[in-house]
């Protein structure tokens, strides 16, 4: 278990003050100069050394990413894009750290803009956030009245603009090149890669997307070491990680722990574990919605990280745990993921456009029981269709719940077909 002075965001744990003042005390903007002063190769090969993989969801190396930027500059300004538009189904972690510890995030851009070259940062944030937009715009005000932001930020001899620009509630907003589109103020559609945003991203300039919770643990990194920051986790897997549990919990939460937890401990330790008992658990999707939910037998035994979840053919995503107990429809419940990608699928490629109808059109059928039993090998051969043929990671997404159903719950989808013809099962009411 992660012990309370290991904890990153400690503000979470009850001090609640969010001020300059208070994050100053939690030892914030402590000698932020001296970590500028150290250099921009150091930074970049500390947060390689710390093993941190972005937080977004796809787990890709942070420092590794930041050493894509051009060393030199060629002309062309370099950017610093904090991905903030958190809202696959189940996440609000980065929504957590924006509330109660915006210092950390501004802190870290500072740090992470200067190691890739960048005087300006944008932080694309949710619409839905208001509250969250107000703290941090707050903090941000209070930063450049105390000198840590613009010209000479924090007597660091780097002069660091901060912007904050909201997003409209467009899913599809939140995938980086669509992002990016949306900040030039076009139609957030996302872009083909490569060029990776490093090479030609915010109005063509070299640019780096992150995370809101890859950018905030860096301040603490670079104080603390990035040998303290691996020591948690297992190998490949390193630090602390923000879970958000919620589903059938006795007390949802965001909580802070060590990277590779197993499952049971994170739900035991601090959710007061799954309702009515851990016998009670029916399945468990430990990423957000993009990645197959598991089964109660694999939940038995799961470490909370990337590579173990990934040899499960599921993965850590987002670490937003959805936990569903026996009285869950299974079934229903990723039926009503398909008709969320169906919607927020920005249409651009026919894979994904066609598919997600599709798709959603045949778990209409498989919710209510009125499909053949054909159809379930039709439908995973469709979502081999669009699986990996699509423009953005969305196709994906749409895709891999259902691979995930087919593969653990064949048998209750076999079943309501068969109870359906039989007339001993209502049709389930489709919402
Ligand atoms: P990705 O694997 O395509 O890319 C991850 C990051 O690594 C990107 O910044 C990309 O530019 C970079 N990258 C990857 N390969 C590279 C290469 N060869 N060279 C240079 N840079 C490279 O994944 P993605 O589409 O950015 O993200 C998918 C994930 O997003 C999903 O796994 C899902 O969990 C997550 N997600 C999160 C939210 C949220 O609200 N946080 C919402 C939807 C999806
Ligand atoms: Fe748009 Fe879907 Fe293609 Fe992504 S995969 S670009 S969301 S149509």
């Amino acid at each position: 278990m992660l012990k309370d002075q290991d904890r990153i965001f400690t503000n979470l744990y009850g001090m609640h003050d969010r001020t300059l003042k208070g994050a100053k005390a939690r030892g914030h903007w402590d000698g932020t100069d001296k970590l500028i002063k150290s250099g921009r190769d150091w930074v970049v090969e500390q947060a390689k050394a710390s093993g941190l993989r972005g937080r977004g969801g796809a787990g890709f190396p942070t420092g590794l990413k930041w050493s894509f930027m051009p060393k030199e500059s060629d002309g062309r300004p370099a950017y610093l894009v904090i991905n903030a538009d958190e809202s696959e189904p189940g996440t609000c972690k980065d929504r957590e750290i924006m509330r109660h510890d915006p210092h950390t995030l501004i802190e870290g851009a500072l740090l992470a803009s200067f190691a890739m070259g960048a005087h300006a940062s944008y932080i694309y944030i949710r619409g839905e956030f208001i509250r969250e937009r107000e703290a941090l715009q707050a903090a941000i005000d209070e930063c450049y009245d105390a000198g840590l932001l613009g010209k000479n930020a924090a007597k660091s001899g780097w002069d660091f603009d901060l912007y904050l620009v909201h997003g409209a509630g467009a899913y599809i907003c939140g995938e980086e090149t669509a992002l990016l589109e949306s900040l030039e103020g076009k139609k957030g559609m996302p872009r083909m890669k490569p060029p990776f945003p490093a090479g030609a991203g915010l109005y063509g300039c070299p640019t780096t997307v992150n995370n809101v919770e890859s950018i905030a643990v860096v301040p603490t990194i670079l104080r603390r070491g990035p040998e303290w920051f691996s020591s948690f986790g297992r190998p490949n897997n390193a630090g602390t990680k923000l879970f958000g549990i919620s589903g059938h919990v006795n007390n949802p939460c965001v909580v802070e722990e060590s990277m590779s937890i197993p499952l049971r401990e994170l739900l035991e330790r601090h959710c007061g574990g799954v309702r009515g008992g851990w016998d009670n658990l029916k399945a468990v999707i430990p990423g957000g919605s993009s990645v197959p939910l598991l089964p109660r037998d694999v939940a038995d035994e799961a470490i909370m990280d990337f590579d173990w979840l990934r040899e499960q053919r599921s993965g850590l995503g987002t670490a937003a745990v959805i936990v569903m107990d026996q009285s869950t429809d299974v079934i229903k419940a990723i039926w009503r993921l398909s008709k969320f990608y169906k919607h927020e699928s920005c249409g651009q490629c026919t894979p994904c456009r066609e598919g997600t109808g599709w798709m959603m059109r045949v778990m209409d059928r498989l919710v209510t029981g009125e499909a053949e039993v054909e159809e379930i090998d039709m439908l995973l051969d469709v979502t081999k269709q669009v699986e990996g043929h699509t423009i953005c990671a969305l196709g994906d997404a749409a895709a891999w719940p259902i691979q995930g159903l087919i593969r653990h719950f064949r048998n209750e989808i076999e079943d309501r077909i068969k109870h359906k013809r039989t007339g001993r099962v209502s049709a389930v009411a489709a919402e």
